[in-house]
């Protein structure tokens, strides 16, 4: 069932800061869905054989079965080392000879960057504009090249994956978000200072815990104050379906009592 967020109760909630906040959290429909999909990989994260679900594209990054992934074209015409995060041509038209990997694959050393002989692929880091990447001079781009760590990435999308599992938002949502999204979650987060506007709570030190939303339906622009951001168990108030972890828990209300306001 998809539905969608309710900006009635988001605002209501936002009218009643201080209010205490009861909510609910599911667990084990969580873990259910995430470990299913991880089934269809092997012990190194990976999924070399791609048979009936083929991945797609949601705000420009690759997602399989609502996760997201990385690709390298098995291709031997191909060992340029690069990966594939977005819906670059070259990963669009070899899509049948791509291997699909998981942030913990082996692609990826402890630290988040890619193992030696692997890079980003260019295409992928244009149009999803990470750090500017678009718009970045020769050798900026470079720098965004060899710091590209999928640490740093994951911080700003996990929200947005969780969001994804939990199947918050419609087809139609999905398919309006722009490619450069990634973008968008880096720049409007920062701007947000990872601030819950409802709870004020600082989310700075589990960033997974922060969510944009569009103040208007469709409307993805770059300027902050077209999005509400919210810990998710404010967003949770808004729609109860959104996933949260007990560690999430556990960390907003300790931060919510350690307020400086309070
Ligand atoms: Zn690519
Ligand atoms: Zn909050």
């Amino acid at each position: 069932m998809e539905i969608k967020v309710n900006f009635n109760s988001l605002q209501n909630a936002l009218n009643q800061t201080g209010a205490t906040l009861k909510y609910r959290f599911s667990l084990s429909k969580s873990n259910s869905i995430f470990s299913k999909v991880l089934n269809d990989f092997d012990k190194a994260g990976s999924l070399q054989i791609i048979t009936n679900t083929p991945p797609n594209f949601y705000g420009g990054l690759l997602v399989y079965k609502n996760i997201f992934v990385y690709a390298l074209l098995n291709n031997e015409n191909d060992n340029s080392g690069n990966i594939h995060f977005s819906s670059c041509d070259i990963l669009k038209n070899n899509l049948s000879q791509a291997s699909l990997h998981l942030s913990t694959s082996d692609l990826f050393k402890e630290s988040g960057e890619l193992q030696k002989g692997y890079k980003p692929c260019e295409s992928c880091l244009q149009i999803t504009n990470w750090n500017n990447f678009s718009f970045a001079e020769d050798w900026a781009k470079r720098i965004v090249i060899r710091q590209f760590n999928i640490k740093h990435i994951h911080d700003h999308i996990i929200s947005f994956q969780k969001e994804l599992l939990s199947k918050i938002h419609s087809e139609e949502t999905l398919l309006s978000i722009p490619n450069n999204f990634l973008r968008i979650l880096e720049i409007i987060k920062a701007k947000k200072k990872w601030n819950c506007q409802i709870c004020k709570v600082d989310t700075s030190g589990y960033k997974q815990t922060f969510h944009i939303m569009p103040t208007t339906d469709h409307k993805y622009t770059e300027n902050e104050g077209d999005y509400y951001g919210l810990c998710v168990l404010c967003l949770k108030k808004a729609n109860n379906y959104i996933i949260t972890y007990p560690e999430e828990l556990e960390y907003l209300n300790k931060s919510r009592l350690n307020r400086k306001d309070h």
